[in-house]
């Protein structure tokens, strides 16, 4: 996808700082960040939300949720709240999908 901002910054297009990579996963903080960290974990191939996951992408959500507790370990959290939103309407502003890992003493409330 040319104009994806997370495509863009998994070609290395766009900066992002980066706290986690694989063959399939990125890992980096969010620029506006809603709690003490605010990590986005996203595959690298271009999927729009959790409406545009196919059966074939069934290993890679697989490994994306083994993934999370991976990096939210490496990064000492404790305990985090994991978000995903789907759709304009649930509040989703980039459409390459993503979680949010949430962590630290000021977790948004939901
Ligand atoms: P959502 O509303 O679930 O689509 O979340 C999109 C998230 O991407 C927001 O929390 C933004 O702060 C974050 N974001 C937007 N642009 C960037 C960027 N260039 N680098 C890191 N995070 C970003
Ligand atoms: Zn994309």
């Amino acid at each position: 996808m040319t104009d994806c901002l997370f495509c863009k910054i998994v070609a290395g297009e766009i900066p992002a700082n980066k706290v986690y990579e694989d063959d399939d996963f990125l890992g980096f903080h969010d620029i506006a960040p809603k709690a003490d960290t605010h990590l986005l974990l996203i595959p690298k191939k271009h999927i729009v939300n959790l409406n545009d996951w196919q059966p074939e992408d069934q290993a890679l959500l697989g490994k994306l949720m083994l993934t999370i507790p991976k990096l939210a370990k490496q990064e000492n959290l404790e305990g985090y709240r994991t978000i995903t939103n789907t759709g304009a309407k649930g509040g989703q502003e980039v459409f390459h999908i993503h979680f949010h890992i949430l962590g630290g003493s000021k977790l948004p409330g939901f």
